[in-house]
């Protein structure tokens, strides 16, 4: 089977072709990303396999499966940037990556945390810069500050299993309270408790529209002054307004963002010749207690062995039809 392989990178490429040679599969690379333009290269493919910031959207889907397009494999867990209507409405088989390495994007939110505080990523180019003052790089001890966690699955929980480690009193929320959380020593508590008591607040929870900007003007307003913010989970569970007068007004004291809204435009390419257009990302940039990275945190050795290996799985599976229902997004009986 052929499969067209959208928004494909050198590494990718390494890791698809290296994990494929014994499967009876054919990846053809294709560095665009997927979007109304691009579509017609999955011309004469029964299969795609997209990431992230490929473009699901209603009119990409009709396009897709006049193709003759059956099966779209999602290179990640979430599916948000997937029309799930038009999707079933063309019978489209969707199989995604629910899990690969939760520990990946939970360490890297840590690592937001501890360089935001330390500020390490100022010290690097001080030293480098031959300035050895150590004025601005006043950081404050994490242990026994309280942390609030908004969303207790998979990341949410290997977030509190690091935190409670760390010694800090970790609040928890989530409509749906996990027994792990409450073992690792994590209290469930109301949104506008974990809103008022944290000093440090991550979001791992998923982009649904009830989810959509829920870090908003008002819940800024509820937040301890100088609270640091981390997303490592979707842009748009923020308000980029939101956020840039929190930190003007130094409600917000420290914001870590791996995500971004509007990041289908900028992350994963290089952008550095030109002038780039999302002036609030541009300010939120300017800022020196912020600190963004370009969707990096599923970027480690191991989440790329499961992910390469699982996506391959599931188009072995969908051949045989032997579909796995827990990767399966419309499946009905999942
Ligand atoms: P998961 O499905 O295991 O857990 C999500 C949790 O959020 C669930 O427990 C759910 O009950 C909870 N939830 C739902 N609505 C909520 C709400 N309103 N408030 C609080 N909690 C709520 O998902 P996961 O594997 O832990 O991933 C979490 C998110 O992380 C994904 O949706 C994805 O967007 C993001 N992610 C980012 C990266 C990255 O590289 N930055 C990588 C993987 C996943």
């Amino acid at each position: 089977m052929k499969v067209a392989f959208f928004s494909a990178t050198k590494t990718d490429k390494n890791f698809f072709a290296n994990n494929s040679q014994a499967a009876p599969l054919e990846f053809v690379f294709l560095e665009a990303h997927l979007s109304e333009r691009t579509a017609p290269l999955a011309q004469g493919f029964e299969a795609i396999c997209v990431f992230v910031n490929d473009d699901l959207s209603e009119a990409v889907i009709q396009q897709l499966a006049s193709y003759g397009v059956k099966l779209i494999a999602l290179r990640c867990a979430g599916f948000n940037n997937v029309d799930i209507e038009a999707a079933r409405l063309h019978k489209l088989t969707i199989l995604r990556v629910p899990a690969y390495s939760p520990m990946a994007v939970a360490e890297h939110a840590l690592a937001l945390i501890m360089s935001l505080n330390r500020k390490t990523y100022r010290a690097y180019n001080r030293i480098r810069d031959g300035n050895f003052t150590l004025e601005g790089l006043l950081g404050f001890d994490i242990f026994q500050k309280t942390a609030g966690i908004m969303g207790t699955g998979r990341i949410g929980l290997e977030m509190t299993r690091i935190l409670t480690g760390l010694g800090l009193n970790v609040l928890v929320y989530d409509p749906f309270p996990n027994q792990q959380a409450i073992e690792y020593g994590a209290e469930y508590v109301s949104l506008a408790t974990l809103y008022q008591q944290s000093d440090i607040i991550s979001l791992h929870m998923p982009l649904l529209s009830e989810t959509h900007h829920i870090i908003d003007a008002e819940a800024i307003n509820q937040m301890k002054s100088g609270v640091m913010l981390i997303n490592t989970s979707r842009g748009a569970l923020m308000d980029a307004d939101a956020l840039i007068a929190g930190l003007k007004s130094e409600k917000i004291g420290y914001l870590g963002i791996d995500v971004y809204e509007q990041e289908e435009n900028l992350f994963f390419e290089d952008h550095s010749e030109e002038i780039i257009q999302d002036d609030a990302f541009e300010r939120l940039v300017t800022f020196p207690n912020v600190l963004i990275t370009g969707h990096q945190a599923f970027f480690t050795q191991e989440a790329l062995t499961n992910i390469t290996r699982t996506t391959i799985e599931n188009i072995l599976d969908y051949q045989q039809q032997n579909i796995k229902h827990d990767r399966c997004v419309l499946c009905e009986d999942k």
